[in-house]
């Protein structure tokens, strides 16, 4: 059994659709489970139309509403024709928009969002999508079922970042899934969406398509974990930011985790553990050119110093410092409690005797976690920063491949400099603005390629 997932953009129209389709008829013989995302655009524009009806703006929120059922419309016409047969999914469909407009209204009355309602709106594009691919790929021979994916994902109430519970999407994938599997059908589930016990839409956080993959292949201990997207696999660095990116045939599972954690969008950063845990292969496939080799991901991979390059916007940096943490047993767990007790994920940690520095994403918390850290001293805030990550299993025992990264970025001001305990990534915090010029150097330093 595999579990191929396929992104948005694998699924944007019509022409994709069948595309996606022919790639899935490819592997009918691996006993595919399908995961796909939203059509290309679709949950941007959901949560856009969100947050314009509960900041009073209805009219252009329903407007957005209205664009998205007609491009889905269209798409189920393209696929199906206009007969009987397409029918029921078009009323589906539309009856889905019905529910997405009263939402809309829901929300411009009370004038906010919850995380909770949030999730009941950008659920709906996996919940649109995941029917209309079943229902294309069962026209083009291809016998599919939807399952709704709140019956697989179970997760907790965190909205806008459900963690998953692998016990029971365990028990809900061998309940609804490996039967489907196992009489030779192939279900098509959407990524992204789940829901608690209770049955409350939740959302993994955004990107979550490949996490949902991943965990899915895990529950059923699969025997390769395909994820589908619009470029030819991992690549040495983000292809928008560096041009001449090359292509990485083989990487570890570690190193994937270290890039996909800090930046390289192509890999949900959660998406790496469940396929460590069971030692599942990842493969990473481009579906405009499915006889490209792509990318493997597994636990051991050709040594190398350098694999790749990623880069982060937008981050961060807290600094707490503080004389008195000189020598004082505990000073840094109480300080960690903090960001978790805020639920606050930290990136990157430096710290001396007296001081120590950190890196966030999450802006929005960090307001109450400051207050709290006060208490242990001195607190400041740098935003505006940026993370610029090398990634390499054999970086930390190469001093000369160090000093030559740190030559390369040349008198760009480090902020901070941090090398992973793996010594498998080493961090160094730049203005934001500087975060793509240093990727480039960083990528001509390590692998040639166009200047900056
Ligand atoms: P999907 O919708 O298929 O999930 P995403 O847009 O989430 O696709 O991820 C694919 C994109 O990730 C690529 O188009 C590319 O621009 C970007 N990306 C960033 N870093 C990398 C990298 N190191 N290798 C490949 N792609 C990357
Ligand atoms: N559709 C979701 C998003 O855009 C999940 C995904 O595509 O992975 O974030
Ligand atoms: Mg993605």
């Amino acid at each position: 059994m595999i579990v191929a997932k396929f992104g948005g953009t694998s699924v944007a129209d019509a022409a994709a659709i069948r595309r996606t389709g022919e790639i899935v008829r490819g592997r009918l013989g691996r006993a595919p489970v399908i995961v796909v995302s939203a059509l290309a655009g679709t949950t941007n524009a959901l949560l856009e139309a969100a947050e314009e009806a509960s900041a009073g703006h209805l009219v252009s929120a329903l407007e957005r509403v209205e664009q998205l059922r007609e491009r889905h419309l269209q798409t189920i016409v393209e696929l199906l024709g206009n007969g009987a047969e397409a029918d029921d999914l078009r009323q589906e469909t539309s009856m889905m928009f019905d529910e997405l407009a009263h939402l809309a209204e829901a929300l411009s009355v009370l004038g906010f969002a919850t995380p909770r309602s949030m999730d009941a709106v950008a659920s709906m594009g996996e919940r649109l999508s995941a029917p209309i691919c079943a229902a294309a790929f069962s026209r083009m021979g291809i016998p599919s079922v939807v399952v709704d994916s709140r019956r697989v994902m179970i997760t907790d109430d965190d909205f806008g970042r459900a963690a998953p519970q692998p016990a029971a999407i365990a028990d809900a994938c061998r309940e609804y899934l490996a039967p489907i599997v196992a009489s030779g059908q192939v279900p098509v589930v959407g990524g992204f969406v789940g829901a608690t016990s209770a049955g409350i839409t939740t959302t993994l956080g955004r990107g979550g398509s490949d996490y949902s993959a991943a965990l899915f292949g895990a529950a059923l201990d699969v025997d390769a974990i395909e994820i589908w997207t619009d470029v030819d696999g991992m690549l040495t660095a983000d292809p928008r930011v560096v041009q001449g990116a090359q292509l990485i045939e083989h990487i570890r599972f570690d190193e994937a985790a270290e890039l996909a954690s800090f930046g390289a969008k192509v890999l949900h950063p959660s998406t790496i553990a469940p396929a460590v845990d069971r030692d599942i292969p990842v493969y990473v496939f481009n579906s405009m050119r499915p006889q490209a080799v792509g990318t493997r991901i597994t636990c051991d991979a050709p040594p190398c110093t350098v694999r790749a390059i990623a880069g982060k916007r937008g981050v961060v940096v807290v600094r707490v410092g503080s004389p008195q943490m000189l020598g004082t047993p505990g000073a840094l767990r109480a300080i960690f409690e903090v960001f978790d007790r805020n639920r606050i994920s930290v990136d990157v940690v430096a710290t001396s005797e007296v001081s120590v520095s950190l890196t966030v994403d999450d802006d929005a918390a960090l307001g109450k976690a400051v207050d709290e850290l006060r208490r242990f001293g001195e607190v400041s805030i740098e935003r505006d920063r940026g993370i610029v990550a090398l990634v390499g299993a054999g970086l930390g025992g190469s001093s000369p491949s160090m000093a030559r990264a740190l030559r390369a970025v040349g008198d760009e001001r480090l902020h901070m400099v941090s090398l992973s305990s793996t010594g498998i990534n080493l961090t160094l915090i730049v203005d934001d603005a500087k975060v793509h010029p240093v990727m480039r150097l960083l990528h001509q330093e390590f692998f040639g390629g166009a200047a900056v």
